[in-house]
């Protein structure tokens, strides 16, 4: 039965998190929250259950505007209703949100070298922008955390393997050369932002590989060793926040890409291989089918608690040759600014 294994993960998780309603239909549902804690308790880690306290409003205001928070609170306050057709609020929906943002605060300090967190949040964050409420994220959690580091001189990367874009998280700290922010994303797709491109806005530091539908774990794999790795080693972070969506999985009715659990464990073994004293914190971000959201957390917390190897063979996935393509491109732009 469950067994230790001797590494320890800080689980942050909230009742409130649980009582952020987005309508009775909408996939961006509580019960997610069940499936991230059957997915913590198969990783066989320790779990200290810690309760993330609300982030203040300067810790909020590190990145979001004061009128926009001003008004998400009141909206949600009296009573919410919908921002746009896919994001509502409840009146619950604002102490989620703060508890949520706070999350990575709450975290921070209780981690030493190579130590692991899941903040096991809802609502997600990282298409959040400083002034919008968006794509069922109202506050950016993730970048509340890196505004928290940077203010203590951090370097910090952010490797989200959300299925979508995390424009939010990018807009926010595009210019800053001691932020990495690092994204596979299905493309076309919502938000229709991340583009190869944009490594010229920052100094190298944004690095979106957009892929198209069909993409899995064989062209995820040569993207990490070819592109994704080297300029993680060579940008030496302080910190590693996860963006860490599950929409990417085969079995998620949003995404049209075609990961499994072993892929998740597959990127969280090699992030934990080349960063071992890094400590590591990741943020829930989508992911809608329940049961790829367990597995794919155990898989997660099992590669960065580094218990577990994860094989470099994908499990049969065969990407089209446009994912590839996309790869080559992305390594031409980011050559002018590491070594590959
Ligand atoms: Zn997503």
């Amino acid at each position: 039965m469950w067994e230790s294994m001797g590494v320890e993960v800080v689980y942050l998780s909230h009742d409130v998190f649980y009582k952020h309603f987005a309508g009775a239909r909408h996939i961006e549902r509580p019960e997610r929250l069940r499936a991230v804690e059957e997915g913590v308790t198969r990783s066989g880690l320790d779990i200290q259950a810690v309760v993330p306290h609300p982030a203040d409003r300067a810790a909020l205001l590190a990145v979001h505007d004061q009128n926009y928070i001003d008004a998400l609170r009141e909206f949600c306050l009296s009573g919410g209703g919908s921002i746009d057709s896919d994001t509502h609020a409840v009146t619950e929906t604002w102490e989620a949100s703060i508890r949520a943002a706070g999350s990575g605060l709450t975290a921070i300090p209780l981690l030493g070298g190579g130590g692991v967190a899941m903040a096991a949040v809802r609502p997600p964050g990282h298409h959040a922008t400083a002034n919008r409420a968006m794509g069922f994220c109202f506050l950016n959690n993730v970048a509340v955390a890196v505004a928290h580091l940077r203010g203590q001189g951090r370097k910090v990367a952010v490797v989200d393997w959300d299925v979508h874009h995390g424009n939010g998280t990018q807009e926010m700290f595009g210019d800053d050369p001691d932020v990495l922010y690092v994204s596979i994303h299905q493309a076309p797709f919502y938000p229709l932002t991340g583009h190869i491109e944009d490594i010229d806005l920052g100094e190298g530091t944004i690095v979106n590989l957009p892929v198209p539908i069909g993409t899995g774990g064989d062209l995820y794999r040569r993207a990490f060793s070819e592109l994704i790795e080297p300029i993680i080693t060579q940008f030496r972070p302080d910190w590693l926040l996860i963006s860490a969506g599950y929409d990417a999985h085969v079995s998620d009715p949003l995404g049209g890409l075609r990961l499994v659990a072993a892929d998740y464990g597959h990127m969280s073994a090699r992030l934990r291989e080349l960063l071992p004293e890094v400590p590591a914190i990741v943020f829930l971000e989508g992911g809608y089918d329940l049961e790829a959201l367990a597995s794919g957390v155990d898989a997660t917390l099992r590669g960065l608690g580094g218990v577990e190897q994860f094989s470099d063979e994908a499990d049969g996935a065969t990407s089209p040759d446009a994912a590839f393509r996309a790869l080559e491109v992305a390594k031409e732009y980011a050559a002018r600014f590491w070594s590959l």
